[in-house]
């Protein structure tokens, strides 16, 4: 017997608005997510946030777009809805089955529905030193902010994409500004992407928040490197990073207590490759992404995918993709006729379509370098075995030509991420042998558990 009608994976903007949209249509549901609190990425902790129980100020340089989530949030507070949080889903099987742990605690829990709303994470950005202490994400910078109200000062930030300048523009308003920004994108991108610009226009106002974040950082006097490439980061005997790059023909050398890096996100599709959903290459945004159709339903019965971990459109495209996904699971449950579907969902699918216009806009003009998805021969690619670039080509010249035989000859994707750091790398280094890799397979548990979870855990005799 099904537990609840859906189980949501993920309380980030996405699976927050479809276990609304389901409860207030009279479906019981279970959200489960690993993190402490709801919010997912871009609303992370911002309950604790509004209610100033991190740092009065956090509000203040997080910005509105940051505490708008709070009636998300807020909205969870239903009595359809069972929220668990430091849950983490570790296994999907049909159905649908999810299993799940809590306080190293294994659970199973049956679903009519699953909805898998993931999100995205950064893409890595793999070059000579990009492991060192005192090289991180910007992303994970902004999670310390977000969470501790940590602030990185003196950072350099170096990458593309628009997290980068919304992250430096939250420090220059928290009163940290960075000491630099190094930009990789190129006058040629810039050309190449323009032909998205009319589509873009149907976004005109997130156009115009990019503009003003650029405003932001230009009014603050940070100093931009544009066209930058050849990224090198070495150690110093002080603790500092001492970053090169190559900008406009000249080599460039900054010295940084912090080097923030960042090439845009990808969808995180560890789960729903474990699952045994089909994959397919988005060429403009780099990265695999499930196949669903319009509803964000894929192949397998009872299973949808919604927000950024089916494709990356951003948080406006992931909370009406949320909602479209509960409004045909409501469907599929027969809580709503398809008519109602359709006439519910028509605000939605407008919001959908608009948000995501500017996306093919901000792929071509924020794509990663060549020199990040292949990179030289001493980057660390696994960073969880050691594994260089220099191992992986030579593992494809002794006849490796796909990720699970470079996996098995050197354990690249191996280790506790189970490839998350890697997989794209590695992929990229296979292409530019000249291959067409497939997704790297990706098995359960998804996230590390206690053999003893394992041994300890229960599975209902109705479910097998
Ligand atoms: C580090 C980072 C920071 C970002 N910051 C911003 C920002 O400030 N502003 C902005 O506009 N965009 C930001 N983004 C982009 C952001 O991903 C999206 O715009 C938006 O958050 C996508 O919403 P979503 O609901 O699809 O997924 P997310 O918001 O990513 O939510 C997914 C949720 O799923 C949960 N989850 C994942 N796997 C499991 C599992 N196995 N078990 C249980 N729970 C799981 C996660 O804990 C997370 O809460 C950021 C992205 C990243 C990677």
């Amino acid at each position: 017997m099904p537990d609840v009608d859906i189980i949501i994976i993920g309380a980030g903007p996405a699976g927050m608005a479809a276990a609304a949209t389901a409860a207030n249509e009279g479906a019981k549901v279970l959200l489960l997510d690993e993190q402490p609190q709801a919010g997912g990425q871009i609303y992370r902790n911002v309950e604790n946030n509004v209610g100033n129980s991190v740092d009065a100020n956090a509000v203040d340089y997080l910005g509105k777009d940051y505490t708008a989530g709070n009636s998300l949030v807020q909205a969870l507070e239903h009595s359809n809805i069972t929220v668990k949080f430091g849950a983490t889903v570790w296994r999907l099987d049909e159905g649908p089955r999810v299993v799940w742990s809590q306080n190293g605690i294994s659970q199973v829990s049956l679903a009519k529905h699953v909805l898998l709303a993931t999100g995205a994470q950064e893409r890595p950005v793999p070059f000579p030193g990009w492991t060192l202490p005192g090289v991180m994400s910007a992303g994970a910078s902004q999670i310390l902010m977000k969470t501790s109200s940590l602030l990185p000062r003196d950072a350099v930030l170096a990458g593309s994409g628009p997290l980068l300048y919304l992250i430096a523009a939250q420090m220059i308003k928290a009163g940290a500004p960075p000491k630099a920004l190094v930009e990789t994108q190129t006058l040629k991108m810039l050309l190449g992407a323009s032909r998205y610009f009319p589509r873009a226009l149907l976004a005109a106002p997130t156009l115009f928040k990019g503009l003003s974040l650029l405003g932001k950082i230009k009014a603050a006097g940070v100093k931009r490197y544009t066209s930058a490439s050849s990224f090198r980061a070495i150690a110093e005997d002080d603790g500092s990073i001492t970053f090169s790059f190559d900008s406009k023909g000249r080599r460039n050398s900054l010295s940084t207590p912090l080097l923030l890096t960042h090439q845009g996100v990808v969808p995180s599709t560890h789960m729903s490759r474990a699952s045994g959903i089909s994959h397919e290459w988005n060429e403009l945004q780099g990265a695999f992404q499930p196949i669903t159709n319009e509803w964000g339903q894929t192949e397998l019965q009872g299973f949808h995918v919604a927000g950024d971990g089916a494709g990356i459109g951003g948080a406006e495209t992931a909370k009406a993709a949320g909602r479209l996904a509960a409004f045909d699971i409501l469907y599929q449950l027969s809580h709503l006729s398809q008519n109602s579907r359709d006439q519910k969902s028509k605000i939605d699918r407008k919001a959908f379509n608009r948000a995501l216009s500017i996306r093919p806009l901000l792929d071509a003009l924020y794509a990663p370098l060549p020199e990040f998805l292949s990179p030289p021969d001493e980057t660390i690619v696994c960073r969880c075995e050691e594994v260089t670039a220099a191992e992986v080509r030579q593992s494809l010249n002794l006849g490796a030509h796909g990720p699970r035989q470079v996996k098995t000859d050197i354990r690249a994707g191996m280790g506790p991420c189970q490839g998350r750091m890697c997989d794209l790398t590695v992929r990229g280094i296979l292409v530019a042998s000249g291959a067409k890799p497939s997704p790297a397979r990706a098995r359960s548990p998804i996230k590390p558990i206690k053999l003893g979870e394992l041994a300890n855990l229960k599975i209902p005799e109705d479910s097998l």
